[in-house]
């Protein structure tokens, strides 16, 4: 019998899903060309719905979870990577359609596979995340729709959360005066420090929206939807742009289309899972030159692969701060 590892295996029964420990071993991995040994995942709002249930991510049973991984290459059939490779991936279906990476290896297509920038450890990447990285793409995002620093107030939703923490360090380190809307006074010298430089209480956000309010930020980062995506909207000044990326508050999205019509305001959508190769590179070289390495560390904890159902519960009622790595080998 080959030797087994440990890995977070959702299984379903009488129609619902749950997520534990479960040892697997490499026979049982998919075959895809890839064999990665997995040294750090993370703990993401997805991660959260896949491992308890409460959403619909996992699209097969049984399935690993786990969205995003760091590790080095075991074995490849592809000429690009070799063993010994450092790497990660984000998103392209894991946890959903594909195993994921809680899991001490994982086998996966060499298509979904960047190389770890040499800035960073493997733990370090896994610190940002496809959160962080999430969180970049919408600084990207901002650009590419002319939000300079200078211009005005940036707002960022869901601060005290793994996007909106390094959305916040992003900005302040390209030099935008950063708002951050928590719902977590606590949070208020934690995201200072990250560079935050005013707070909104987020239920200032939360009230019925207005379809068009004062303006107010040239930039928005958005991790929230709802009708804090729709007060955003309202508050955004002309030519603004507000990058959404989730749905932490609600899928839904009561606005109306004066910010559109009336101020030319953008809403840009931001999708990690199918980003195209050429912009994850362009994210993954910005996060090494864009993200400092203290303020990484000061919204990081690490936790063992056994902790992760109880992480996974915490994450969706909204009480995990910054970013959580998983040590699949503790
Ligand atoms: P976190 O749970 O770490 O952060 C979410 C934050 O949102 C919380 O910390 C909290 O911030 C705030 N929040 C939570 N519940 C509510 C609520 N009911 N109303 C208003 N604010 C709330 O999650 P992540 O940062 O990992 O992910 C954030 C969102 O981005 C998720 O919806 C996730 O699915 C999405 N996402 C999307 C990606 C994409 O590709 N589009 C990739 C990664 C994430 P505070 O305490 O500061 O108020």
């Amino acid at each position: 019998m080959s030797e087994t590892f440990n890995a977070i295996v959702a299984e379903e029964a009488d129609g619902k899903s749950k997520a534990s420990l479960k040892p697997i071993s490499v026979g049982d991995l998919p075959d895809n060309d890839v064999l990665v040994d997995v040294e750090y995942s993370t703990l993401n709002y997805k991660d959260g719905l896949a491992v308890t249930g409460a959403g619909r991510i996992c699209r097969s049973f049984p399935m690993v979870c786990g969205i995003d991984l760091a590790g080095t290459v075991a074995e490849s059939g592809a000429a690009a990577f070799k063993p010994g490779d450092k790497v990660v991936v984000n998103g392209y279906g894991m946890s959903e359609a594909h195993w994921g990476g809680y899991s001490q290896k994982a086998r996966v297509k060499s298509d979904w596979l960047v190389k770890l920038p040499s800035a960073f450890t493997t733990q370090e990447a896994m610190a940002i995340g496809t959160a962080g990285y999430t969180a970049m793409l919408c600084v990207l995002a901002l650009e590419h729709n002319h939000v300079a620093p200078g211009s005005g107030e940036v707002l960022v939703t869901g601060a005290a959360g793994g996007v909106g923490s390094v959305a916040v360090a992003l900005l302040a380190k390209l030099g935008h005066t950063v708002v951050a809307s928590t719902g977590r006074p606590e949070t208020h010298d934690y995201l200072s420090d990250l560079g935050a430089g005013g707070f909104i209480d987020r239920a200032e956000l939360a009230d019925e929206p207005k379809p068009i309010a004062r303006e107010r930020w040239v930039g928005a980062v958005d991790s929230v939807g709802s009708k804090t995506l729709a007060n955003v909207l309202s508050q955004m000044a002309y030519g603004g742009c507000v990058a959404a990326c989730g749905l932490a508050g609600g899928m839904d999205l009561p606005a109306s289309v004066f910010p559109f019509i009336l101020r030319g305001v953008t809403l840009a959508g931001i999708d990690s899972v199918m980003a195209p190769m050429d912009l994850r590179i362009e994210a993954w070289e910005r996060l090494a030159t864009d993200l400092p390495k203290g303020k990484l560390n000061a919204m990081t904890t690490v936790e063992p692969m056994s902790k992760v159902p109880e992480l996974a519960a915490a994450i969706l009622k909204g009480q995990t701060r910054g970013r959580v790595v998983i040590d699949v080998n503790a």
